[in-house]
């Protein structure tokens, strides 16, 4: 692909200032981008060309990843970038847009190849792919692509509604959803690790595996989004997508060939197969949480009920612990265990995969000390994987757990932002969340949402900087295992 116009609604949004403009940049220094782009900024404010590049410097001098040493390819950058006010809502002013863009295809010999990214607020998304059928923007001789990005309806039925929208103008294979823990450089490893080691491969099932456990936890609380937040809770913001897709990566398995449709099948396979929960076992396999008042690296922090914006009486879930099924040949018997909330103790996401030890019965007493063997795959902050072995310390001659460990040089991984452009600019969807994925982790998800809103499963409270409720950690000390 040698040119394309990148037409950005929100272009003056948080999101595009931390994440989108940093990650173009950074794959423009990388030489990744087509040799002929645009940028094409659509907001509601009223801004000038000049103006819009000043905001993307601004961000590229806070967030970018790579430091600007080289002014002059900073400047080139900038270039690249227009400004187009359009209130999205008013089709009439899809036709200036359309104009525009057409206008500058002309003066730069750009093909009709254009991205639509839609950084902004999820009610705007049915409008804006409507109003880009009607105006003609999405009429080209190129291709089109949308990326749009959570959440993806509130529930079943809103997601399906959703979809059937953005059906009208846009085809399965042009819509990217990013899930950007599918773009984290170790989820995308999951891939090569477990089908480019026989090592690996041949363990990854039931014979050798006791338990998968899957943290995704943060220090932060609701911040400035309790408006959003304290509608969706835990289960919307990170069960339905994010650890789901992590279950979805750390579980299918290898698809006779390596391809997007390949994986894509294998993931949908591991979806169907997640036992269903129903009224009475939702109780028995999901905790939910909310936090209470506590201490963060040596700082009081208040409850989630006292945070602004939230009600005194709020039932929202800010953690979910839960253990999942899969029902399949190569599971079966194995619990999947995942874990997601705000305040927690640390800031971590990681999956670790037990092994099962059936040597142990065999062992004398000196060897009691034998650990489990454990292969972490360390996604957030840190990258890295590391597997925990037995051996026996040479100095001492006893036994103990040693690591053998690899981490990646944080400054040369790339953002999740920038493999996940990158994907979408040249046509890979395989780091995209399908809409068969998400249509079944809402089906997933359905049960549950439907028994927090009857009450029918406790809300426990934990203390702000713990590692939740005791009642996740008693989840998994009933099948004799306990978080790592
Ligand atoms: P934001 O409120 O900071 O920005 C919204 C943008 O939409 C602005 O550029 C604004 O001008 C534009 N806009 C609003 N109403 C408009 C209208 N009528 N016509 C034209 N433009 C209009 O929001 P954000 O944080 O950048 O989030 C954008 C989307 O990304 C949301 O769907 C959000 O859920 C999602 N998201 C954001 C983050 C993040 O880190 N900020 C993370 C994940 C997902």
């Amino acid at each position: 692909m040698d040119s394309m116009t990148f037409v950005l609604f929100g272009a003056t949004g948080d999101l595009a200032k931390r994440k989108i403009y940093p990650a173009l940049f950074n794959l423009y220094l990388n030489q990744k981008l087509p040799k002929s782009f645009s940028v094409i900024g659509v907001g509601r404010e009223q801004l000038s060309d000049v103006e819009l590049r000043s905001r993307v410097t601004d961000s590229l001098y806070t967030f970018s990843r790579h430091l600007i040493n080289d002014k002059s390819k900073k400047e080139e950058f900038i270039k690249k970038f227009q400004y187009c006010q359009l209130d999205v809502t008013n089709t009439e002013g899809y036709k200036k847009l359309l104009e525009h863009v057409q206008q500058n295809e002309k003066d730069h010999n750009i093909a009709e190849n254009r991205m639509f990214y839609l950084s902004v607020a999820p009610e705007f998304f049915e409008v804006i792919a409507l109003n880009i059928k009607k105006s003609g923007l999405g009429s080209t001789d190129g291709w089109k692509r949308l990326i749009i990005e959570k959440p993806f309806g509130h529930d079943l039925k809103s997601a399906q509604e959703l979809n059937e929208k953005l059906s009208k103008s846009f085809e399965e294979e042009e819509i990217y959803r990013i899930d950007h823990y599918l773009g984290k450089p170790m989820v995308q490893n999951l891939e090569a690790l477990t089908f480019a080691n026989p090592v690996l491969q041949s363990l990854w099932n039931n014979r050798f595996i006791a338990n998968v456990q899957i943290t995704a936890s943060e220090i932060v609380g609701v911040e400035e989004r309790a408006g959003y937040y304290d509608k969706a809770g835990a289960i919307r913001d990170m069960v339905q997508n994010h650890m789901l897709q992590l279950v979805m990566m750390t579980s299918m398995h290898l698809p006779k060939q390596i391809s997007e449709s390949g994986i894509r099948n294998e993931k949908r396979k591991v979806m169907k197969s997640l036992r269903t929960l129903n009224r009475d076992t939702v109780g028995v396999h999901v905790v939910r949480g909310q936090y209470g008042p506590g201490e963060i690296n040596e700082k009081f922090v208040p409850s989630y009920r006292e945070e602004p914006g939230v009600e005194a009486s709020s039932q929202t879930d800010t953690f979910i612990a839960a253990r999942l099924w899969i029902d399949n040949s190569f599971w079966d018997g194995v619990p999947f265990y995942i874990r997601t909330g705000k305040r927690m103790m640390e800031k971590e996401t990681k999956i670790v995969i037990e092994f099962k030890n059936p040597l142990k019965d065999s062992y004398t007493s000196e060897m009691e000390k034998v650990k489990p063997n454990l292969l972490t795959i360390n996604i957030n902050p840190n990258e890295g994987v590391s597997l925990q072995l037995n051996s026996k310390n040479p100095t001492n001659g006893e036994m103990e757990p040693i690591k053998v460990d690899f981490a990646a040089s944080k400054q040369d991984v790339p953002e999740a932002y920038e493999l996940l452009l990158f994907d979408a600019l040249y046509g890979d969807s395989t780091f995209f969340a399908h809409w068969d994925e998400v249509e079944l982790s809402w089906r997933w998800v359905e049960p549950i949402l439907e028994a927090f809103k009857e009450n029918r499963v406790p809300l426990h409270s934990y203390s702000a900087g713990s590692m939740g409720p005791d009642a996740a950690h008693q989840l998994l000390e009933e099948d004799g295992f306990k978080w790592w």
